[in-house]
């Protein structure tokens, strides 16, 4: 069975032809500048040349026309016709309070999709585009909806709900959702089997750093608790986003600066985290670390607060859970930065986490790399949400 996975952003397409029979990808690649001047094309075939094409994509539905003959190419293709696809996952971000899980698109589901327009400004309608360009290239080939926000939705009350007067959340749905749910749930999932722990009750901490960075609490693979809210706003520093911060900052930047409110949003979301509290150095936490060890004190700071910020969610969420018993980390800085992975155990020794030093001079691979003796298991585990994406459209179809 091949699966085509879709993750459409406003002027992106990713997408992966991946073969379930042993889950390997046969081809990936992306459409850049969709709607904009120099569109193009990325076609990596697996054991093949990339290919590129430059092209008009005035929509998504011209992007994933290019992506079928990408893919149907004589020369660069992978598959003689696309009947050989036989479902397409479809990456979408806000699910709002309808979906549980993922679900297989129809009329109903696109509806729910638009509605969710106001949570997810910016990919809910690419999202839907995405769909709807493939429903128009391969009619009867089924599209499955992945949600960003499903693996948040088994939350209890007393975890998502904000305190705020009820009647926003009743008017707006107004809630914590949580985002990166697809990587969460592949991570917390991945890890339960690969540390051999008990499927039904193991506690798990899934530490997701990226250039967007969250972390989530699970229980036997169910959510039980996250860091990013009805936004991906809220939570950890991480590249351009201040992650939690005191809503009254917002009133007295908009005073002060004479700014409005969506201004001072986009200042939060863009141009805050690592980037804003090093005074502009990078969003890039290698080059923060770099600044860092040419003796920039606000790269210091910025990175010294980053580790505080993760080592704090995961004290909150072992409270939350009454204990641990393993934390997993993942996505960039996750799966590439030793140093930092180190530095967040060390401060984790009041709950008997050891790292093995030799087991975490790693990157990018699935290992243990705690010591033998450490009460927790920590545990590096790359994400793979395409392929999470892919395994969910199996099940559905
Ligand atoms: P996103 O998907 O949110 O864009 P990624 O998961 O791709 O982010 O992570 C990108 C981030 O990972 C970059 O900002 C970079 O700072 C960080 N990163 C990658 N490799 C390293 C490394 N060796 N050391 C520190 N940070 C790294």
């Amino acid at each position: 069975m091949k699966v085509l996975v879709i993750n459409c952003g406003s002027s992106s397409l990713k997408y992966q032809l991946i073969d379930m029979e042993n889950e390997s990808v046969i081809a990936k690649g992306l459409c850049e500048r969709i709607g904009i001047d120099g569109s193009m094309l990325t076609h990596q075939p697996v054991n093949k040349d990339k290919y590129v094409v430059e092209k008009d994509m005035p929509s998504h539905k011209e992007a994933i026309e290019l992506v079928m003959s990408a893919l149907t190419d004589a020369e660069h293709g992978v598959i003689k016709d696309t009947s050989e696809i036989n479902a397409i996952g479809h990456r979408v971000l806000h699910g709002g309070m309808k979906f549980t899980q993922s679900i297989v698109v129809n009329e109903q589901v696109k509806e729910v999709i638009r509605e969710c327009f106001d949570l997810g400004p910016l990919h809910n309608p690419a999202n839907l585009m995405g769909i709807e360009a493939c429903e128009a290239a391969m009619p009867g080939t089924p599209n499955v909806a992945v949600f960003d926000t499903t693996f948040g939705m088994s939350m209890p009350e007393k975890a998502y709900m904000y305190a705020i007067p009820h009647e926003y959340f009743e008017k707006y749905s107004i809630r914590r959702y949580g985002f990166h749910g697809t990587s969460h749930m592949f991570v917390s999932g991945e890890t339960i089997k690969f540390a051999e722990l008990d499927p039904e009750n193991a506690k798990v901490i899934v530490c997701h750093l990226g250039n967007g960075a969250s972390i989530s609490a699970s229980i036997g693979g169910k959510c039980v608790d996250t860091s990013m809210g009805l936004t991906p706003l809220e939570g950890l520093i991480m590249g351009t986003r201040s992650g939690d911060v005191d809503p009254a900052v917002v009133q007295f930047i908009c005073n002060k600066e004479n700014l409005t409110v969506n201004e001072v949003l986009n200042i939060l979301n863009k141009k805050s985290g690592v980037l804003g509290m090093s005074g502009g150095v990078s969003s890039d936490f290698r080059d923060i670390e770099a600044a860092k060890e040419a003796g920039n004190h606000l790269a210091k700071v910025a990175m010294d607060a980053y580790i505080y910020r993760v080592v704090k969610y995961i004290g909150a969420y072992t409270a939350a859970m009454n204990g641990v018993d393993a934390i997993a980390f993942t996505a960039g800085l996750g799966e590439n930065d030793k140093k930092t992975r180190k530095e967040i155990c060390e401060c984790l020794s009041y709950l008997g986490v050891k790292i093995d030093d030799e087991a975490n001079d790693i990157r990018g691979q699935k290992r243990i790399i705690s010591a033998a003796d450490s009460k927790v298991k920590v545990v590096l585990l790359p994400t793979n949400e395409e392929l999470a994406i892919a395994r969910e459209t199996v099940a559905l179809v």
